[in-house]
């Protein structure tokens, strides 16, 4: 057992943190006030050929697996800036690569890989059946050569700067599926195309700058060659997805935790206040310290997680955990970085609070907290489900 890096992986690391060294607190602090798009650092990344990172390199991409991919969101995340305005890029891609068909790839790779096409929008939550997910009510009818899609979606980040969108939809009525999870299709919609006629996008103000839209969808046609894989067997395919996607936010997590650890230690080592730096208290030192432990405890488990991932193995129940265990270490990190900046921990140019306000929403998306504990609770301690 090596718990250490290779030196490649340590090199990727690296060669993101350089890029990403050219994006300052106040390049991100202009963002959040202003609600704006980080085109230049998503410009910087794809030329660096880090958003096809998992694009095969036949299609032109970087071809590496999840746990170097990790490494990249992670380094943006330890950094002032977050891998949010662009990971769904990363795990969307996993739906494409594994069960699209070579024409698909052919078509669509390529350009994903050298920037001219932006794959970035994931719409899956509803906003009556939320968690819920089986229960979704868009549905896609077969109409010759197309589908045609009615309803609605809520929280889908990204649409108004992606020019395709994964879709799932239901094309088999919940009441004529024998299991819930059969049923659901999977669509690559053109937005280039949708926006305007089919799908009508509302920005959705929140508590941080997420680019997040509610999506209605009227008639929209999709042409049939853009479903991916089987129709009705959706669910399972972006299943793969959702484990990618939460080992991905757990490297995030713990990028964001160690911003917060070595921002508040450089912060509390050079902060005197009754003659001596406030870091000399224990009240400021165990909060960092434990929180240190969490993140790389959790750290572990993103890597076991990521190397099943890697290996074709089950790594369901992992990729939860490492998400649960990532999210609960950033959010420690965060809350004892501001109590160790005081009051200038509130300070927008202090970087701390909008990262704090970011990783908040690891609690909640793209699962929450307490429908991992559930699945912890029913698949792999074998409770009784209790929902
Ligand atoms: C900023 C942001 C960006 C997002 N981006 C995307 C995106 O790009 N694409 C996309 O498809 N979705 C996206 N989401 C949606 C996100 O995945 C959902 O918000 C999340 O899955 C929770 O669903 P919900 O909000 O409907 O909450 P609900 O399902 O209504 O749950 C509300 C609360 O009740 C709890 N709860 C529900 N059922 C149970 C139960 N049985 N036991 C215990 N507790 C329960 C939940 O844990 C949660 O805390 C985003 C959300 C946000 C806020």
């Amino acid at each position: 057992m090596d718990f250490r890096l290779t030196p490649e992986q340590v090199q990727i690391r690296e060669s993101v943190r350089d890029v990403v060294r050219d994006f300052s607190g106040e390049y991100w602090q202009k963002l959040d006030r202003e609600l704006g798009y980080p085109t230049e650092f998503i410009a910087a990344l794809t030329k660096g050929g880090w958003l096809g990172a998992l694009i095969p390199e036949e299609y032109g991409g970087a071809g590496l697996g999840l746990l170097e991919t990790s490494l990249i969101l992670e380094a943006i995340n330890h950094s002032p800036g977050n891998a949010a305005v662009c990971h769904a890029q990363m795990y969307i891609m996993g739906t494409l690569l594994r069960h699209g068909s070579v024409e698909q790839k052919k078509r669509f790779l390529p350009p994903i890989a050298n920037g001219e096409l932006r794959l970035q929008a994931f719409a899956v939550t509803e906003p009556t059946t939320g968690s819920d997910t089986t229960k979704l009510k868009t549905f896609a009818r077969r109409e010759g050569d197309r589908y045609i899609v009615n309803g609605q979606k809520v929280w889908i980040s990204r649409t108004e700067h992606s020019d395709l969108m994964l879709l799932l939809a239901r094309t088999t009525p919940l009441e004529d599926v024998a299991k819930k999870t059969e049923g659901l299709s999977v669509f690559l919609v053109d937005l280039r195309e949708a926006i305007g006629k089919g799908i009508t996008v509302r920005p959705i103000p929140t508590m941080m700058n997420h680019h997040s839209c509610e999506l209605f969808i009227d008639d929209l046609e999709v042409p049939a060659e853009n479903l991916i894989g089987e129709e009705g067997k959706g669910f399972r395919y972006i299943l793969d997805g959702m484990n990618a996607e939460r080992i991905l936010i757990a490297a995030e997590c713990i990028g964001d935790a160690r911003y917060f650890l070595d921002r508040a230690s450089d912060y509390a080592r050079e902060r005197e206040v009754f003659g001596r730096p406030i870091g000399q208290n224990q009240g400021i030192q165990f909060p960092l310290a434990r929180a240190y432990a969490h993140t790389e405890a959790a750290d572990l488990v993103r890597f076991r997680a990521a190397d099943l991932f890697d290996r074709g193995e089950s790594c369901g129940a992992d990729a939860n955990m490492a998400k649960l265990l990532a999210a609960d270490a950033s959010w420690e990190a965060g809350n004892a970085a501001l109590q160790t900046f005081g009051g200038f921990g509130f300070a927008a140019e202090y970087d701390i609070e909008r990262k704090f306000r970011e990783t908040r929403l690891y609690q909640v998306a793209p699962i929450s907290t307490n429908l991992i504990l559930t699945f912890i609770a029913e698949r792999v301690l074998g409770l009784p489900r209790s929902y």
